[in-house]
């Protein structure tokens, strides 16, 4: 997942690399690093934020260098492993988002023939078996390297005394952008798109060869093939945080505005526009979020449309034989639109002759680009855990069901949901004390039926991320069927009860916690039930058809208040990425 940059100038271009790596950070934190050009290679590492290596590289000086902002798979977050890594002889560098998976068969074919290495990286043996194959071309020792590589990459590759840098890509997103005495490489756009709009996007292992004044593209035979720029205009990275102490509160915030946004987008005059045909049965692929917004689209649309919805991991779905596929769409849910578990199972879906769409934030994406693109308008997200991205995904997943649905009084609900948003994060007055008195619990308990199960689910997430507390979430019907022995007196059990067709049912679920001794805090927007009465605390959503949806903003502002209160990472939480570009 991490982010690959690298820029060839006239004019020095340190500073330059450096800004894009503080745009790529959200992609990895765990360390960066850069290789300068001149003569020989200069490398400059530091552990951590790349703020760390900005200090590092202070007056230092070169025209062609690229950088890297780590998310380690291979070997601990330590200098040995920060990329860019060296050939044997430091002739050349490399920097590289991806897995190389036969490397440790590379590595020892490299080590009987007397290599060394210094790292734990996959990535090392890249920058070797270049060194391997160079006999005076550089473009040619990258294709021979290359093709040795089993797994996923983009790499950015520089040479001591040239003034280019080399790039190629397998499954891995690379960006190639064009200036005006200058040529980038990228992981992403936004990256660079405050210094270009000119950018090229290379097919799988074509070769990019970048200078000052030029830029070629080769095919696998080093073949030149012509490449057509295109002009995109990129919605600028904001980093102002508005007035807020982290970005993840201000994209709290920020849903009412993204969720109207998405909705003025596919609702015209009353009327519901989507380029999704009409299918009998949809299949949803996705991770983490974006699978718990797949699922509460599974509960929606199954029950105003009446398709069925199957949703699936994607790091499953991938590589799970699909019985016939005939009927059936498979729709990809994506924030950054890079997921690579998610675009693998996409190819998947497509190679078994299904339609491919996806809801994803990011425009110009690889998802994107391979699918027919439903684009929430949440805005650039910078909190690594999405807030404003999953309510928007969730809202257009609806309008599917809903595109579908003969009950068109649930239009007017969405319709006003933005309203109901806003109202449901102004309890923030009442869940703060909460925080206070639980942020120091080790284990959080959540439970829902129906539509509350994926919101739970996805409010536990939330806490875990960010908070680092053990939070589990179950079917409240389900609990009796094993979990409740983890419930002893004082263990938090957040319970979410928004369908009046099982209220009573949940009421019944709230007792057998509480006879156990656990601590009840009930979100609901439920009156009549007694469940205000039975809980140990009560936290109002405003009534909704998308209550269950409602009371997610609310937990979302619980992770974050106790996260807050433990001192926690909130924007960059340990060990995580914004964007997962690795399987
Ligand atoms: N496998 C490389 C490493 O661990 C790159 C990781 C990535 O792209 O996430 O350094």
């Amino acid at each position: 997942m991490c982010g690959i940059i690298g820029c060839t100038a006239n004019h020095s271009v340190v500073q330059t690399v450096v800004d894009g790596l503080k745009r790529l950070e959200y992609r990895g934190y765990d360390s960066s690093g850069i290789a300068l050009v001149s003569d020989g290679i200069k490398t400059i590492k530091a552990v951590g934020r790349v703020k760390a290596l900005e200090q590092k590289v202070l007056g230092e000086r070169a025209t062609t260098a690229i950088g890297h902002t780590r998310w380690a798979t291979h070997g601990i977050a330590n200098e040995q492993n920060c990329h860019p890594h060296l050939s044997s002889g430091g002739d050349f560098a490399v920097v590289h988002n991806g897995i190389i998976e036969n490397f440790a068969e590379l590595k020892d074919f490299l080590l009987q023939r007397g290599f060394e290495f210094y790292s734990e990286t996959d990535t090392e043996v890249i920058a070797k078996l270049i060194g391997y194959y160079y006999r005076g071309d550089t473009a040619r020792a990258v294709v021979k390297a290359t093709r040795r590589l089993v797994g996923s990459f983009a790499l950015g590759i520089v040479r001591s005394g040239e003034n280019k840098i080399y790039a190629i890509r397998r499954e891995n997103p690379l960006i190639i952008g064009l200036g005006e005495n200058f040529n980038m490489i990228a992981s992403d756009m936004p990256a660079i798109s405050h210094l270009t709009n000119k950018f090229v996007l290379p097919e799988c292992d074509e070769l990019v060869e970048l200078c000052a004044e030029s830029c070629n593209f080769y095919n696998t035979n080093l073949e030149p093939i012509k490449k057509t720029p295109q002009t995109v205009r990129v919605e600028q990275n904001t980093f102002d945080k508005g007035g807020y102490s982290h970005y993840m509160l201000k994209e709290i915030y920020e849903q009412p505005t993204a969720v109207d946004k998405t909705l003025r987008k596919y609702i015209v005059d009353g009327h519901i526009s989507l380029p999704l045909k009409n299918y009998e049965r949809l299949s949803i692929v996705a991770c983490g979020s974006a699978f718990h917004a797949g699922l509460m689209a599974k509960y929606f649309i199954e029950r105003v449309a009446g398709i069925p919805v199957d949703v699936e991991l994607a790091s499953e779905f991938r590589y799970r034989q699909i019985p016939s596929q005939n009927g059936r769409a498979v729709i990809a849910i994506s924030q950054s639109g890079e997921t690579a578990d998610t675009i693998s199972a996409i190819n998947h879906a497509k190679a078994q002759g299904m339609d491919a769409y996806c809801i994803v934030n990011q425009k110009n994406s690889t998802l994107s680009r391979i699918c027919t693109p439903l684009y929430t308008e949440a805005g650039v997200e910078r909190a690594v855990a999405t807030t404003k991205g999953f309510l928007t995904q969730v809202i257009v997943a609806y309008l599917i069901g809903l595109s579908h649905s003969m009950d068109k009084s649930l239009l007017y609900g969405i319709e006003n949901f933005g309203r109901d948003l806003k109202t449901a994060l102004n309890s923030t007055d009442l869940i703060q004390p909460l925080c206070s008195r639980f942020y120091t619990c080790p284990y959080v308990m959540f439970m829902g039926r129906g539509d509350d199960f994926p919101a739970a689910r996805e409010g536990a997430l939330k806490l875990k991320e960010i908070s680092y507390i053990c939070a589990e979430a179950y079917a409240a019907g389900e609990l009796k069927h094993g979990s409740i022995s983890l419930i002893t007196p004082g263990v938090p059990v957040i319970v979410l009860a928004n369908d009046p067709s099982t209220g009573s049912k949940t009421l019944g679920n709230i007792i057998e916690v509480r006879s156990r001794g656990g601590t009840v805090i009930t979100f609901s927007s439920l009156s009549g039930y007694g469940l205000k009465e039975a809980s140990d605390y009560f936290v109002p959503v405003p009534p909704s058809p998308l209550a269950s949806l409602l009371s997610v903003a609310e937990l979302q502002i619980f992770a974050y208040y106790i996260a807050l209160a433990k001192g926690c990472d909130i924007d960059k939480p340990r060990n995580l990425a914004k964007s997962v570009t690795v399987e």
